[in-house]
């Protein structure tokens, strides 16, 4: 079905930062999959670890026990200070998870139609409650009757978030950063501010990580930047390198609200997307990748500012490790076009913002390339 504007070209293979088309030309990959590929393309442990669990088991059933699974979900454990974890195949699906996880949560409180307080410009997944979920009336439209159980607030604005006094409400669901919303980060009150919120009121504190999880922002969680740990988080993307995996982590009370036959998923969880999974976490743990991405994130970011900050059209730059955003005061309909003639995989979001989410393998000399070519980029096309 045409649910893609593709661009017209066809990749088919690639190492590191780099992929090739069919036709030979090289791009360098700015955008990971869309923050999927934080180990880059073809990384070895990844490659090796898939093909040899394929060689074992791919897939059994969650009606047993799955080691691989089990191990996985410990050790997400361990990193976010959550207390155990459902697996899915896909950010929606982990969203999901945590939607239902919230309105049972309710129920159990005895509160028979509850609700989820929700940002403006947020961006939650396309399954029917996810898309009510997110901000976005132009991914909404079309699929009315929306479910009906959302507040929505602007993000990063605290005081609205407290205004809210709807009894029914059970739960906030939040980006750390919103990334499909323009790489917008809120100030550093803001989710001690939420956490303390729902504290006071007895909500549930649901962290979407989908994006910005695994490393990419220079910790191995968004939330963990502010000194809070949430209820519930929701993981996906980057947690397989691209095979498949999302996950619905939970803590405390809200740890014990999805029990035996309440959730499920065939695929979910399964031995060779977990493998993919430790595989990843193990990676980003040797080779002290979360680290690299704040380091790379700033000296990134410095090199946009010292290059582009004169430019009259850049608005902004902003970005926390390599979570990057370059709004710009210009029509951006042809930027992602311009930049495959340039070899440089982007894309725009927010209609404006043109959004970088690099490997966090990159070398300091990919890194330098990034700087220089995206600058380029900006400026010839900002100069026609
Ligand atoms: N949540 C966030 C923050 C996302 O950025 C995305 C996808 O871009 C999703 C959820 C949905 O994930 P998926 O496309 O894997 O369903």
């Amino acid at each position: 079905m045409p649910t893609y504007a593709r661009l017209p070209i066809t990749l088919d293979r690639g190492k590191g930062a780099w992929v090739w088309d069919t036709a030979g030309k090289r791009y360098f990959d700015a955008l990971s999959g869309i923050a999927v590929c934080n180990l880059g393309h073809a990384h070895p442990a990844v490659a090796e670890a898939i093909c040899d669990q394929a060689g074992k088991l791919v897939h059994t059933s969650n009606i047993y026990r799955v080691d691989l699974q089990e191990r996985l979900a410990d050790q997400l454990c361990h990193l976010s200070g959550m207390d155990n974890a459902f697996f899915c195949n896909s950010g929606a699906e982990a969203n999901e998870a945590a939607l239902k996880l919230a309105r049972k949560y309710g129920h159990s409180k005895g509160i028979h139609s509850p609700k989820v307080l929700v940002m403006e410009n947020s961006f939650h997944g396309r399954t029917l409650f996810t898309l009510s979920a997110t901000g976005n009336p132009k991914v909404q439209e079309g699929f009315e009757p929306l479910v009906d159980s959302f507040i929505r607030v602007p993000y990063g604005n605290l005081s609205s978030a407290h205004e809210v006094n709807d009894p029914d409400i059970v739960a906030i669901l939040v980006e750390p950063i919103q990334g499909e919303g323009g790489i917008r980060i809120p100030h550093e009150d803001y989710f001690p501010g939420l956490r303390a919120l729902c504290d006071a009121r007895g909500w549930l504190l649901m962290m979407d990580e989908v994006q910005a999880g695994v490393g990419r922002t220079g910790a191995w969680f968004g939330f963990q930047h502010s000194g809070i740990l949430p209820d519930v988080m929701t993981l996906a993307k980057a947690l397989g390198n691209g095979i498949p995996i999302g996950a619905c982590l939970a803590r405390g009370t809200a740890a014990t609200v999805l029990t035996a036959g309440k959730h499920g998923s065939t695929f979910g969880g399964n031995p060779l997307a977990c493998r993919a999974g430790l595989t990843v976490l193990d990676t980003i743990l040797n080779d002290q990748l979360v680290q690299r991405a704040r380091e790379l994130g700033e000296r990134i970011l410095n090199g946009f500012k010292e290059r582009l900050v004169q430019n009259s059209k850049v608005i902004e730059i902003r970005g926390k490790g390599l979570m990057i955003g370059i709004e710009l005061n210009l029509d951006c309909s042809h930027l992602v076009g311009f930049a495959l003639e340039k070899g440089l995989l982007i894309n725009v979001t927010a209609e404006r913002t043109v959004r970088l989410l690099p490997p966090l393998i990159m070398s300091d000399d990919e890194a330098a390339h990034l700087i220089a070519s995206v600058s380029e980029l900006i400026e010839e096309y900002a100069a026609h």
